[in-house]
């Protein structure tokens, strides 16, 4: 491990996928920030397989701030797997991960690092509000957020990808083999001695969100269900009330029959058939969907590929040549 006298070394993880425009910006803040706190940092650009500069704007970082490196992935796989990439390319005793278009502000850096230095080994940014948005985002989010917030049984309402983590705390969810990891509730998850940071969403001042309705919708599904198995349970519980429903209508033909009005039922025949019919289909869904979800753990891929990396190997004297 690292020389006791040396001050300990802060990681910084940036996720950028198509940023080339903010990547000059949070190297030049982030840099300055922590070179006047007096804190030993590197700075880790993960890009992820950006389809502009990206990756040019990383590399030439590195001349102005040797304590940048670059991760390049082969394609894009998405902010999860960016941030994981991002802490196993830490060498730092803490990393802190925030977004690259500084909508998380970069001086709540320093307030987090005071903290753990305090002794806490992950300290969460939580969001007073969530910047602008439209309504029907919110709206989603919410709905999103309470159902992840009762499968994990952690409030995620204002959880954030803004996190601070001890390495011991980067070590543990480094070792958690699930492919579909989400980054934000597992880093609550595994516990330790927690503390909070409140901040302000920024806007975004140059480039766009990444995210379209679509790959929102698909990141909330994989995500919910990589957390929990209600809806599994869901499927069971519209079994059981189809199976009341039709102890009650069979009851009830029964005693047409018993009568002598039996004929008349057909149009319950074929309401029942389409009823069970679209329920065992939508069963079958969900549990088609959990059987897919194992089948690619089970595939064991890795979680992102790396094509390329850089870094200044002269800086500070002490290029490593870990992983
Ligand atoms: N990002 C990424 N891969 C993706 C999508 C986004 O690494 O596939 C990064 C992006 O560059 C940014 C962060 O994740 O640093 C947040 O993305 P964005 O600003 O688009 O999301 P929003 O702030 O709108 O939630
Ligand atoms: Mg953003």
């Amino acid at each position: 491990m690292r020389d006791k006298q040396e001050k300990p070394l802060l990681s910084v993880v940036l996720p950028a996928y198509n940023e080339e425009a903010s990547v000059p910006r949070a190297a030049r803040v982030i840099c300055t920030l922590l070179s006047g706190a007096d804190i030993r940092y590197e700075l880790i650009f993960v890009d992820d397989g950006s389809r502009d500069g990206t990756w040019a704007a990383i590399q030439a970082q590195i001349a102005p701030y040797p304590q940048v490196r670059g991760v390049r992935f082969s394609r894009n796989f998405g902010k999860e797997a960016a941030i994981f990439a991002g802490l196993a390319q830490a060498r730092g005793d803490c990393a802190v991960v925030l977004d690259c278009d500084l909508q998380h502000p970069p001086e709540k850096i320093i307030e987090m690092y005071r903290l753990w230095e305090q002794g806490f080994q992950v300290v969460e940014g939580v969001k007073v509000s969530r910047g602008k948005e439209n309504p029907l985002h919110t709206l989603a989010a919410r709905t999103f957020y309470s159902l992840i917030s009762n499968a994990t049984g952690i409030d995620m309402s204002r959880a954030s990808d803004f996190k601070l983590l001890d390495r011991r705390a980067v070590d543990t969810l480094l070792a958690m083999r699930e492919k579909n990891a989400f980054f934000r509730a597992l880093s609550s998850w595994i516990g330790f001695s927690t503390a909070q940071v409140e901040f302000e969403v920024q806007p975004r001042l140059e480039g766009e969100s990444k995210w379209s309705i679509r790959s929102l919708t698909r990141y909330a599904l994989v995500n919910l269900t990589s957390f929990s198995a209600a809806p599994l349970q869901l499927v069971t519980l519209l079994g059981v009330v189809v199976f009341l429903c039709s102890v009650a209508l069979g009851l009830w033909s029964l005693w047409q029959k018993v009568s002598g009005q039996a004929l008349e039922g057909f149009t319950t025949v074929i309401l029942l058939q389409l009823i069970i019919g679209s329920i065992l289909m939508i069963c079958l869904g969900i549990i088609g969907y959990y059987v897919a979800r194992i089948y690619e753990e089970i595939k064991d891929r890795p979680r992102y590929i790396v094509a390329e990396e850089c870094e200044d190997r002269d800086h500070d004297g002490k290029a490593e040549t870990d992983l």
